[in-house]
């Protein structure tokens, strides 16, 4: 079991601690919790990947942000790192990933009628439903599948995994799996399935378009990139890490006169190295960049990290607690920083 689920177990714990004896004793005085989507209706390109949550439980956790952090815009949160100011009261910035069309019919319209700020990072191919990511297909897919799956199906899916198990759970399994090199598996499994990918696209439009992003700049929410097309960072080679990167910057430039950059790795960070890290900073001036382990220091003081909120239905005050007790059993243990290499 993950320590979070051993700190949830303890919850008698978490309710005796005051949150702000956690923010006091462990001086982790800046709160960067990131979602993707908030919505009241089905999401069937997300719904098998992760917990997005309803418009009530984000009120909540809202409510509950506000009640001990103050609410700061990303700019200002760059001011905090660079000047390595010491803060008296916490504050928080909220991010959201992958620039769904939810940010603006949703998110934004709560956020602006709260004053709160808020930055949202785009894959800037996914732009205006041009294409779609990866594993909204799995989703796609997996939502098919679990709704009707006869045992013709499942057995074609079988010898397409060349596996002799065909139980609805063991092919969910292998579909869940499916990376981004596995796309062309994707599309045919999705041939097979009649779902047409570019009918979704154009129906729903589960991404942002430029009108909307305009608007939402207009009204002072932040843009930030997420890269061009939703990568794992450590497959790709420097070369490719930094094309990512560099031509979602130019995009955002360009079309939304984003100036100040700001970039949110896809999925994790996890194995990038201090060369790409030096890079970012140094020649491509990237301000801020941003991680996914919760509450943790890392090697490079302009990588942050922030707080997932959607992998279940818990309570924003559970979550965050949880993340700060996790903080202070990682001091114990010295395993609150995260060490790159070159
Ligand atoms: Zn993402």
């Amino acid at each position: 079991m993950n320590p979070r689920e051993i700190i949830k177990k303890a919850g008698f714990l978490l309710d005796l601690i005051p949150t702000k004896l956690l923010i006091g004793a462990t001086n982790k005085k800046i709160l960067l919790p990131f979602y993707h989507a908030v919505s009241n209706e089905k999401l069937h390109h997300i719904d098998n990947l992760y917990s997005s949550r309803n418009v009530e439980l984000f009120i909540e956790d809202l409510e509950f942000f506000c009640k001990y952090f103050k609410a700061i815009t990303i700019d200002e949160l760059y001011q905090i790192i660079v000047d390595n100011k010491k803060i008296s009261q916490p504050v928080f910035h909220l991010t959201f990933d992958d620039g769904l069309r939810e940010v603006y019919t949703v998110i934004a319209p709560i956020l602006a009628k709260k004053g709160i700020p808020a930055t949202f990072f785009v894959n800037t191919d996914f732009i205006d439903n041009k294409s779609l990511f990866f594993r909204y297909k799995i989703s796609l897919i997996i939502d098919r599948i679990n709704k009707n799956a006869d045992s013709e199906l499942l057995n074609k899916l079988a010898l397409l995994f060349e596996i002799q198990d065909n139980s609805l759970k063991t092919i969910v399994c292998e579909i869940e799996q499916l990376q981004f090199s596995d796309l062309d598996l994707i599309n045919e499994i999705g041939a097979l399935l009649n779902i047409d990918f570019k009918a979704f696209l154009s129906k729903v439009q589960p991404y942002l378009n430029t009108k909307e992003i305009n608007e939402l700049k207009d009204k002072g929410f932040t843009f930030g990139s997420h890269s061009l097309n939703h990568p794992l960072f450590k497959n790709l080679n420097f070369e490719e890490q930094k094309r990512q990167i560099s031509e979602s910057f130019s995009f955002l430039s360009k079309q939304f006169g984003c100036k100040n950059k700001y970039f949110s790795f896809p999925f994790s960070d996890d194995k990038v190295r201090n060369n790409l890290f030096k890079w970012m900073y140094d020649v491509e001036k990237c301000r801020l960049t941003f991680g996914i382990s919760g509450l943790k220091r890392d090697a490079n003081k302009f990588h942050l990290h922030r707080i997932q909120m959607e992998n279940n239905f818990d309570s924003a005050e559970k979550i965050v607690k949880t993340e700060y007790l996790y903080y202070i059993l990682k001091i114990a243990l010295f395993k609150n920083k995260i060490k790159r290499y070159d």
